[in-house]
C-alpha cells in the first residue's frame, strides 16, 4: 500500500520505527529513498512545522560520504517528512543486538567512518548531540573495509536541534541518552562538538565490551557516574587503543580529541587490531531497578517479561510513568545535589578496581535481583520519545525540577 508524501515522492513499504516517527522505503524522482515521516504529535504543531522550514537549509546543508544526506523536507497538509538517502543495510544497535560484541578491527573501523562523519559536521559548526549505535547506519552494499566492516553512516543530523527547544522541554530536564551523555551535559554546559566525541568514545567502548562504559541500573547513577567515575579498562586491546578510548572519555571537554583527529588515530592503530577476536570481557553486575518498577505494570511496559537481559524505559523520578516503547532516549530532570550524591536514588557506584563488583550490585546482595541491565530511561515526556535525536540540556530556570504533569507522562502512541 503506497501512500503519497507530498507531489513528489511515494512511500511503499516501513522500514523502521523511531521514536521520532515511521522510517519508510520510497520513491521520488531521482530513486528510491528513505522517507521519515514525523510522528502526527510533532507534524501538527505548528511551531516546530515552522522551525523545519526556516532550517530547511542547515538541515539539508550536510553533504559528506559518511553523513545520511537529507535531501528533502516535505510539507504536506498533516505530513511532515524527512527524505533521506536510503541506506541498504542495518543500524549499529541492531548488529550490537545481534554479535553482542564486535571484533576490534571492525569496531574501529566503524567508529572512525563517524568521526569522519563527525569532523565534517563540526567543521560546519553542526553538533549531532545524539551519537549511539541507533544513529549509525551500516551500509551492506558499499564495500568491505577493514576488519569486514560495511561503511558507517550517522543519521540524524539537525533534527535534534529542531525538536529539542526550550519551548517543548521543560527548565532543567536533559534530553537525551544517558549511557552516552558528557559529563558536561549533566552538569548543566551547553553540548558542543566534544561531546559527539564522548558520546562516539562510549560506543566505541560498547562496541568492544558489549557495555557502555557508564550504563546500567537507574538513570540517575547512569548520569552520576558519567562525572564522578572513571572507565574501567579493557583487558586485551593495545596500548594505543585504550588511551584513545581514555582521552576522548576524559571529563574536561577540553581534553577530548577533535574528531578529524580522532579518525586518523583510529585509522593509525588499526594495523594492530588484525585477526583480534572479539574481546571476552565480563559485564559488571547492575544495581537492582527502583523498588516501583520490580512489579507486573513495569515489566509489561518494558516488555521484558522474559527473563534475561533487558533494555527498558526507567523514569528518572521514581513514581512517574514508564516509558512504553523500547528505545534509548530519555527526558528527565536534572539529578538534585543529594541524589547525586547518592541520596534518595540510593544507586551509588563508589570507584573500583577493574573487575571489581559495583557496590550494591546483585553480586553484593544475599538475594541477588537477577543480574540484568537497564541501560535507558525515558520519558516522563512525551517529547522524550519524540527526540529522533538530540540531547542536550535545556538548562536554564531556577534549579528546581519541574512537576511530572499529566500531559507530559502520557504513553507514547
Ligand atoms: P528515530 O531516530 O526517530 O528513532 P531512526 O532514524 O532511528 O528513527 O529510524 C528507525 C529505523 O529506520 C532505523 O533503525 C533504520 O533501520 C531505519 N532507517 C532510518 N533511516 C534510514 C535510511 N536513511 N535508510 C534506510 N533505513 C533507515
Ligand atoms: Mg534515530
Amino acid at each position: 500500500m503506497a501512500r503519497n508524501i507530498g507531489s513528489r515522492y511515494t512511500a511503499h513499504q516501513i522500514l523502521g520505527r523511531g521514536s521520532a516517527g515511521t522510517v519508510w522505503l520510497g520513491e521520488g524522482p531521482e530513486g528510491p529513498v528513505a522517507v521519515k515521516l514525523l510522528r502526527e504529535d510533532l507534524a501538527s504543531d505548528q511551531e516546530l512545522v515552522g522551525r523545519f522550514v526556516r532550517e530547511r537549509t542547515a538541515l539539508l546543508g550536510l553533504d559528506h560520504p559518511r553523513v545520511v544526506k537529507v535531501r528533502d523536507l516535505v510539507v504536506d497538509g498533516n505530513d511532515l517528512a524527512l527524505v533521506m538517502d536510503l541506506v541498504r543495510g542495518t543500524d549499529l544497535r541492531t548488529r550490537l543486538d545481534r554479535e553482542r560484541r564486535l571484533a576490534p578491527e571492525a569496531a574501529v573501523a566503524i567508529v572512525a567512518d563517524v568521526a569522519d562523519a563527525l569532523a565534517a559536521a563540526h567543521a560546519a559548526g553542526v553538533v549531532h548531540r545524539d551519537v549511539k549505535p541507533e544513529n549509525i547506519l551500516l551500509d551492506m552494499e558499499g564495500p568491505l573495509g577493514p576488519g569486514g566492516a560495511h561503511p558507517a553512516l550517522l543519521t540524524d543530523f539537525g533534527v535534534a536541534k529542531l525538536i529539542d527547544t526550550p519551548g517543548r522541554t521543560k527548565a532543567t530536564r536533559i534530553i537525551g541518552t544517558p549511557d552516552y551523555l558528557a559529563p558536561e551535559i549533566v552538569e548543566g554546559l551547553p553540548p558542543r562538538a566534544a561531546v559527539d566525541i564522548y558520546a562516539l568514545a562510549t560506543v566505541l567502548y560498547e562496541l568492544l565490551a558489549g557495555f557502555t562504559p557508564f550504563g546500567g541500573g537507574h538513570p540517575g547513577a547512569v548520569l552520576r557516574r558519567h562525572v564522578t567515575e572513571t572507565v574501567v579498562p579493557l583487558p586485551g586491546i593495545p596500548e594505543e587503543l585504550w588511551q584513545l578510548l581514555v582521552q576522548c572519555l576524559a571529563k574536561a571537554p577540553a581534553s577530548r580529541l577533535r574528531a578529524s583527529e580522532l579518525a586518523a588515530r583510529l585509522r593509525d592503530v588499526l594495523p594492530l587490531l588484525k585477526g583480534i577476536p572479539p574481546l571476552d570481557v565480563d559485564e559488571p553486575d547492575t544495581e537492582p531497578a527502583p523498588e516501583p518498577y520490580e512489579d507486573d505494570a513495569y515489566a509489561t511496559a518494558a516488555g521484558a517479561a522474559e527473563p534475561g537481559p533487558r533494555r527498558a524505559a526507567v523514569p528518572l523520578v521514581p513514581g512517574a510513568a514508564p516509558d512504553s516503547h523500547r528505545d534509548t532516549h530519555t527526558s528527565m530532570r536534572v539529578p538534585a545535589p543529594d541524589e547525586l550524591s547518592g541520596g534518595p536514588l540510593g544507586t551509588a557506584r563508589a570507584p573500583r578496581p577493574a573487575g571489581a563488583p559495583r557496590p550494591g550490585s546483585a553480586r553484593h546482595k544475599a538475594d541477588a535481583v537477577r543480574k540484568r541491565r537497564i541501560t535507558l530511561a525515558v520519558a516522563a515526556v512525551v517529547l522524550a520519545g519524540a527526540l529522533g535525536a538530540g540531547g542536550y540540556l535545556a538548562a536554564s530556570g531556577d534549579g528546581e525540577a519541574p512537576p511530572q504533569d499529566s500531559k507530559q507522562s502520557s504513553p507514547l502512541p
